[in-house]
């Protein structure tokens, strides 16, 4: 199938929705492709209290419904598919969807956010899925009253650990220097949590496990003080990695400007990249703040750009 659309949105985190929004009330009948985690790194988080609009707070996941809602209701377009192929060297630009499908845009804006880093260590990759996850909503159940670890200093892992902590026995927050770096809120509520010991100073070594009849399971995590040198290993269930995130970009590589961590580079105080017509918006091009509500506006600032782009290029 091939379509023609002024302008096609990829991803579906609050950039792309907004981006959606705002494009679909300057009627320019947008089509967004939601890829594979519609509605993004929200729907894998717990209680979101800093999104305005929210007094009481409000789980990830209802909030990037009640975006996508909102998207909908504005007149956009959503569909469900992995943008597999673009083509920026040509107008209008090309892009396949699960590599069938074609649909030529006059503008793109690229929304496609930020997947979870990994910590590259040995026994990683075995566990992974038997044990060791990116994900606490998602898996922290199977570790009901077991002992896991979480590895990280930011918002995330203070957050995943405060979560964990309500399910599991025992949550070792294990960091690699001896201060976190997530907002005071948060250490204060890991700080006031009995059942999560901090492990400061600690450089996550190997994860250990062993085979359980046809599968699998993690038995520990080793650990290098990186004060004393010292390993140990802690008797554990379950690890959890949450040491950041790293933007979603290699179907872009090649075709725009991309900076050495693979973010998209956008120009001062605005959402265009080096391809005219081609936008970025939220995680995807900032390094910096990465929240809910700034990638968010990032969407509308691109939807706008992308309406001024039009409006010049007809
Ligand atoms: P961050 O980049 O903020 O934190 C990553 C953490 O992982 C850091 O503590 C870092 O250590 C550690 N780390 C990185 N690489 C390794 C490694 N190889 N081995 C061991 N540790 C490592 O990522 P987050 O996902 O926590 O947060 C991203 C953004 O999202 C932030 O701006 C955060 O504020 C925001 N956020 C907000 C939430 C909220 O407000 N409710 C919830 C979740 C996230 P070091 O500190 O030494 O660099």
């Amino acid at each position: 199938m091939e379509e023609k659309r002024k302008c096609l949105i990829i991803g579906s985190g609050p950039a792309g929705y907004t981006a959606g929004i705002y494009t679909s009330r300057a009627g320019l009948s947008p089509l967004l492709i939601e890829g594979m985690t519609p509605g993004g790194q929200l729907t894998i988080t717990t209680e979101v209290e800093n999104f305005p609009g929210y007094p009481k707070g409000m789980s990830g996941p209802n909030i990037m419904d009640d975006i996508r809602e909102q998207a909908l209701h504005c007149g956009t377009e959503i569909r469900s598919g992995l943008v597999t192929e673009v083509d920026f060297s040509q107008r209008p630009f090309r892009c396949t969807v699960d590599d069938a499908d074609v649909i030529y845009a006059d503008t793109v804006i690229i929304a496609t956010g930020a997947t979870a880093r990994w910590l590259e260590i040995e026994g990683e990759k075995t566990y992974r899925g038997f044990g060791v996850s990116a994900c606490a909503t998602c898996d922290g159940n199977f570790f009901r009253n077991k002992d896991v670890a979480v590895i990280g200093g930011g918002d995330t892992a203070l957050e995943e650990a405060t979560y964990l902590a309500k399910l599991c026995k025992k949550v070792y927050l294990v960091h690699r220097r001896d201060e976190f770096r997530a907002s005071k809120a948060m250490q204060n509520r890991v700080f006031n949590t009995p059942n999560i010991e901090i492990v400061w100073n600690g450089l996550p070594k190997e994860i250990v496990g062993e085979k359980r009849g046809f599968a699998k399971a993690v038995t520990g995590l080793t650990i290098t003080d990186k004060l004393s040198g010292e390993d140990r290993t802690l008797n554990i269930d379950g690890v959890f990695v949450a040491i950041g995130h790293k933007p979603v970009t290699d179907l872009f590589a090649g075709q725009i400007d991309l900076d050495a961590q693979g973010y998209i580079i956008t120009k001062p105080d605005s959402t265009a990249t080096n391809v005219a017509g081609v936008f970025a918006a939220g995680d995807v091009q900032d390094p910096h703040f990465r929240q809910a509500i700034t990638a968010a506006a990032s969407g509308c600032k691109a939807a706008l750009e992308a309406e001024r782009y039009l409006i010049a290029n007809e």
